[in-house]
């Protein structure tokens, strides 16, 4: 699964960051996930779960924030709000479209201690 191998990588960053401030662990670790990257934020909910289970991190909370999906029409030019389910120029009906944001996932926040 897709958000298993996201997880994964999360908290091997998350790791490397704790080790590397010398920190003694976190409380939750907030995440922006765009519409267009096709990851589904309860999943991410769910494996996260799963991945930290029986870690250092055991009780760490997600926390998921998801962002709307920006494109460009590769057309006309113009810039709008997209989702992966509707993914049309609303100015000129092409479907040659650039995603500009909302294609990834980033970490915002860790609140650690
Ligand atoms: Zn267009």
């Amino acid at each position: 699964m897709h958000e298993l191998g996201l997880c994964d990588a999360l908290l091997k960053k998350v790791d490397g960051l704790v080790r590397e401030n010398e920190l003694e662990g976190v409380n939750s670790v907030t995440i922006e996930i765009g519409t267009l990257s096709g990851v589904i934020p309860r999943f991410m909910e769910d494996c996260w779960e799963a991945v930290i289970d029986d870690s250092p991190y055991s009780g760490t909370k997600l926390i998921v924030v998801s962002v709307p999906g920006k494109a460009r029409c590769a057309d006309c030019g113009a810039e709008f709000i997209v989702d992966l389910e509707d993914m049309v120029c609303p100015d000129c009906g092409e479907k040659h479209l650039i995603p500009i944001e909302g294609n990834g996932m980033t970490i915002t926040e860790i609140e650690a201690y």
